[in-house]
């Protein structure tokens, strides 16, 4: 592979895997447009090198081939807005045929390319090799930047890798940074290491805190998933969220943790409140005694205390998965108490890395998303990452 900042694309077609798939609202207007943005480095320096730029992204789930509401074309006029008037944008409406390719063969340094929507073929998530030749001669070299699907062997993800010289294939800046963080987290991680997980299912997380449990020095468990952890060591967690069929899991976790020397860090304590409402009448009780009719809903205060406290010891930090219903006024203390205690710890030199939908919903709702070292674009990709999965989208580039 290439390293995409000491690439020249001086008169290079470079065909991009980007993330496009943003939120339309009704009238096809883009309400979050954060995704565009972020590819937006990546294809500057391309253009600015003197390299021409073909875009490839999926766009929603569409079942049955084209239709208009998964077409990329409602976004080709924002696209231009963020690249500036003085850059051509194109767009063909097929990412295979006759006009992808007259139109890919006639760019020009400094024009960009978007290609209608991947998943209309529903040989890119098959991950077929033909699809992925038709589309790998569109460029000369191959970038991807698409983090969130690294985990899929899709076509133009991973298969399409094959069809490029090794010199001839790279990740994109958004995704350089993507897999070096993580990187640092899984193999170069300084110790102590702390793995924050929580959110609502311990089924979601089982593979991830049984990799971390080979690296980490302690793992926090948070949010509505230490409760099965609660009833596993004998507890009484009232109607607090529970996943009956895993709680031999969690004591076989709870188990391997000790063999292994690293510490569980569960929450003495909890807010809890009388249904799962943010009205909802709300009290304190320690996490292995909430009264039935009662459920756990955020972490207490001794709770914030002790895990605040591992958290400032730590030089690695990994938060996957809010501590409460941060959702909810009532119930984000906790949630709000860790962000910023991981910007803290930052802020004396530990690096952070925040994954996962909702724990980036919740420093962004913080307004501490810049005071960490590496928010994450990957929700299902980071979690298979760091369950030790290798990614068909990495390997396909490293290779
Ligand atoms: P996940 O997608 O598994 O990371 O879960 C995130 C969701 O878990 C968020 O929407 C939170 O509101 C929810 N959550 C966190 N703590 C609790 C809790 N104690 N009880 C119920 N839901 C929770």
């Amino acid at each position: 592979m290439s390293k995409f900042s000491d690439y020249n694309f001086k008169g290079q077609k470079a065909l991009i895997r980007v993330d496009f798939n943003v939120p339309l609202n009704d009238k096809f207007e883009i309400t979050d447009d954060n995704r565009m943005r972020a590819s937006l480095p990546s294809i500057q320096k391309i253009l600015k090198d003197g390299g021409s730029v073909i875009l490839m992204s999926h766009f929603g789930r569409p079942k049955e081939g084209p239709s208009e509401k998964y077409s990329l074309k409602h976004l080709v006029n924002h696209l231009q807005k963020l690249l500036g008037n003085e850059t051509k944008v194109l767009f063909a409406d097929d990412c295979i045929g006759e006009d992808a390719v007259n139109k890919s063969k006639n760019l020009k340094p400094g024009e960009v390319l978007l290609l209608e929507n991947l998943r209309f073929y529903k040989e890119e998530e098959k991950g077929d090799e033909g699809f992925a030749e038709k589309l790998s001669k569109l460029g000369d070299v191959y970038v991807n930047d698409a983090f969130g699907t690294a985990h899929r062997a899709h076509a133009s993800t991973a298969i399409i890798a094959k069809f490029f010289a090794a010199d001839k294939k790279m990740f994109g800046l958004l995704m350089e940074k993507e897999v070096e963080s993580a990187e640092k987290i899984l193999h170069k991680a300084e110790k102590p290491f702390l793995a924050i997980i929580g959110g609502a299912k311990v089924s979601d997380k089982i593979l991830v805190i049984e990799n971390l449990l080979d690296r980490a020095t302690d793992i926090i468990i948070g949010g509505g998933m230490a409760y099965t952890f609660f009833k596993a060591e004998g507890g009484k967690i009232g109607n607090s969220l529970c996943e009956d069929d895993r709680v031999e899991t969690a004591k076989e976790l709870l188990e391997k943790a000790k063999e292994k020397n690293v510490c569980i860090h569960l929450p003495q304590d909890s807010i809890i409140a009388d249904k799962f409402d943010a009205n909802a009448e709300v009290s304190g009780a320690l996490s292995n005694t909430i009264p039935d009719g009662w459920m756990g809903l955020d972490i207490g205060q001794m709770a914030i205390e002790t895990f605040c406290k591992v958290i400032s010891n730590s030089k690695t930090i990994l938060w996957n998965g809010p501590m409460g219903v941060f959702e909810m006024e009532k119930f984000q203390h906790g949630t709000k108490a860790i962000a910023q205690a991981i910007a803290d710890a930052t802020k004396n030199g530990a690096f952070s890395l925040i994954g996962g939908g909702d724990s980036v919903a919740a420093v962004n709702k913080f307004n501490l998303a810049d005071k960490v070292s590496f928010v994450s674009t990957g929700g299902g990709a980071l979690l298979e990452y760091f369950e030790g999965k290798t990614l068909p989208g990495i390997a396909a580039i490293q290779l």
